[in-house]
């Protein structure tokens, strides 16, 4: 899952970003509401956290237009304390949640999960798929209640496969939502990643789709039609 940031404080940008990437994810950042506005208008974000309160485009603004120009990522703005009406133009300007400043970074990290699953249509904070389960919340996964390691980036494809299980996901597409916008992307690199993936949670759970992508589904059961003995 690929994120960003748009905050001009400096070191609370960097705290951000820090605990996000510590989190799996990949982050871009933005210091002000204009180049936020252009990432967030030309990149594919799985979600975004907007401060308001910005020089050059203030959020509202930000968020205004991405919305009238079709852009739907979850968006979690950060607020400045007890400034209720901050909120409520927020959500009108199309917020799908809020932080009020100061916060812990356990909230962001907790409601930007939240937004993730919502926007991909999961209901807990656990990803099931066969025997996979992938547990957001604490970063783990394991396979028939095997605690299997992973690194960061095979458990950013992985997170990015669940939260898309059964939909079949170009190399592209998986590409953009890995990596941020700094890293040397190669798709090729992909195929390696899905590889050692398949070695540690067992080959049939990601399917290859012949010149598609990759698809995520529980393993065929033998009860499955088309395999049964005649
Ligand atoms: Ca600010």
């Amino acid at each position: 899952m690929r994120l960003l940031v748009v905050e001009d404080d400096r070191d609370l940008n960097r705290q951000i970003v820090t605990a996000l990437v510590d989190a799996g994810y990949a982050v871009d950042r933005a210091f002000d509401g204009e180049e936020g506005w252009f990432l967030g208008d030309t990149e594919p974000y799985d979600a975004v956290v907007l401060d308001l309160g910005l020089p050059r485009k203030d959020g509202l603004s930000v968020l205004g237009e991405w919305r009238k120009t079709g852009r739907t990522m979850p968006v979690l703005i950060l607020t400045a304390r007890d400034r209720w009406s901050d909120k409520v133009q927020g959500f009108d300007a199309g917020a799908d949640d809020y932080v009020a400043k100061p916060f812990h970074m356990e909230e962001i990290l907790a409601r930007l999960r939240a937004l993730l699953r919502r926007a991909t249509g999961h209901a807990t904070s656990e990803l099931a798929c066969g025997p996979v389960l992938l547990d957001t919340r604490a970063g783990r996964v394991s396979v028939d209640g095997q605690p299997v390691k992973l690194t960061s980036h095979e458990y950013r494809l992985l997170s990015y496969l669940m939260h898309h299980a059964g939909r079949v996901v170009s190399r592209s597409e998986i590409v953009d939502h890995l990596y941020d916008q700094d890293f040397d992307r190669d798709s090729n690199t992909i195929e390696v990643f899905v590889g050692r993936l398949r070695k540690k949670l067992g080959a049939d759970v990601i399917k290859t789709m012949r010149g598609l992508g990759y698809l995520l589904a529980p393993p065929e059961t033998n009860g499955d039609a088309s395999h049964r003995p005649r």
